[in-house]
């Protein structure tokens, strides 16, 4: 008998109808001979909602509050769910996160799982219940409160239970039939991919492909998890995101992992650029400016430093961030200004960031040439530029970076014959 923790999204658990298409899937799956622990989100856009709610009451909700608030909604599916299961006969009990065993660090907002004791759901499995948690929160045992893991959270809470479960694989269930090559709301060209390696699954969801959580893939990828990302409005298999191409399940015997040379283009809406201008150019300078964004809390993405102007020994340090975070960073390099000794800072949330995704970068020359020149056809201009050994990412002007995937996408010969399907869902 397997044990499959399947997580479903906002959007497959949007009405009263979705919710009965979970229960029947999860059935369905419990009826072939399997143990289940479902994992739900908040009910389609339910987490905006509060947010804008909370907004509307003050610009500045205390974090401990918000987290308290935004834990209500996966609350909220978790009984609809556990309810909708039990009126088709079969046993279902549902689960916050802190009852579900998921101990996190006090961070309100993105807090991290530091133990995952799932005592009352491996309970609940014994006894022939169908578990359903609440995706996204958990508990801090050193504040005793209820925090949350961050927007999109809840497929971390899936990998989690499923690692400290043992469970045989975990299925992301969503809107869209898999992981494509890109957006298909922004490409239509773009093609499902059947198996892609955790590795390139990382750098697509640290690249704005918010179909799978970062943390999530990370956690997979670390305790050896097969995630299976699939459709609930459909029976179609999905994509496969295995931790090493070793343990790749669905190949048939003597296959070996075909590796595309590129895997997908991935952008990103979501960053803001900051340049601390005229700082000086000494032993120091950088370590004190990230200094201060570590202390607020702030995770920073590409870091470009200009050469230095010979005549004023100053030099010009960018950096990008989550726009969310922007005011964190800039009161907080303002508040040290004197003492780092720097003399100006910009600050820009009008761009975009696109990535060129693939392991066979690696050992195919050529790639970047044909990259920058897919985007200058497109006249898109590039701003900062940064690599990994199987990535190319570059920031551009907010408004040519739908332009900018098409034209990559296009490029590397991405785009496919039909127009994928996008089931529902706003993508937010
Ligand atoms: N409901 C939360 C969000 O929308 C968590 C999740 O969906 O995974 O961010
Ligand atoms: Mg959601």
């Amino acid at each position: 008998m397997s044990l499959i923790v399947q997580k479903f999204g906002g959007s497959s658990v949007a009405d009263a109808e979705g919710i009965k298409r979970v229960a029947a899937r999860i059935l369905a799956t419990k009826e072939a001979g399997n143990d289940v622990v479902a994992v739900v989100s908040a009910m389609g856009d339910t987490t905006d909602e509060l947010l804008d709610l909370a907004n509307q009451l003050t610009d500045a909700p205390p974090a401990r509050e918000m987290d308290m608030l935004l834990s209500a909604g996966e609350r909220i599916s978790m009984a609809l769910l556990a309810m909708s299961i039990e009126s088709s006969g079969s046993q279902a009990v549902s689960f916050t996160g802190s009852q579900a065993g998921m101990i996190t660090d006090a961070v309100h907002g993105k807090a991290r799982i530091i133990d995952v004791s799932p005592h009352r759901v491996r309970q609940a499995i014994d006894r022939g219940y169908i578990s359903i948690v609440a995706g996204f929160q958990g508990m801090s045992r050193e504040s005793n409160n209820i925090t949350t893991m961050g927007r999109g959270g809840s497929d971390t809470t899936a990998v989690a239970l499923a690692a400290a479960l043992g469970a045989d694989s975990c299925e992301i269930y969503t809107d869209v039939d898999g992981i494509y090559t890109s957006d298909p709301r922004i490409v239509p060209a773009a093609q499902k991919i059947d198996v892609i390696s955790s590795e390139e699954m990382l750098e697509m969801a640290a690249n704005g492909a918010k179909i799978l959580h970062l943390r999530c893939v990370e956690y997979a990828r670390r305790f050896g998890v097969p995630l299976h990302v699939r459709s609930s409005f459909n029976d179609h298999e999905g994509t496969w995101v295995l931790p090493s191409p070793e343990d790749n399940i669905k190949l048939q015997e003597g296959d070996t992992m075909e590796q595309p040379i590129i895997s997908g283009v991935a952008h990103d809406r979501s960053e803001a650029k900051i340049t601390v201008v005229g700082v000086p150019d000494v032993p120091g300078s950088a370590a004190e400016i990230f200094g201060v964004i570590a202390g607020a809390n702030v995770n920073i993405d590409m870091i470009v430093q200009n050469i230095s102007k010979a005549e004023t020994g100053k030099t010009d340090i960018s950096f990008t961030l989550p726009s969310v975070e922007g005011t964190d960073a800039l009161e907080a390099l303002e508040a040290a200004r004197a003492t780092i000794g720097f003399e100006d800072i910009s600050y820009n949330d009008q761009v975009g960031k696109l990535s060129l995704i693939g392991a066979g970068m690696r050992s195919n020359p050529g790639v970047s040439y044909r990259f920058f020149e897919a985007l200058h056809q497109a006249g898109v201009n590039v701003d900062m530029i940064s690599t990994s050994e199987i990535r190319i990412s570059v920031v551009t002007d907010a408004e040519l970076l739908d332009t900018a995937v098409r034209a990559v996408h296009g490029a590397f010969d991405l785009d496919g014959e039909t127009e994928a399907t996008v089931h529902g869902g706003t993508g937010r």
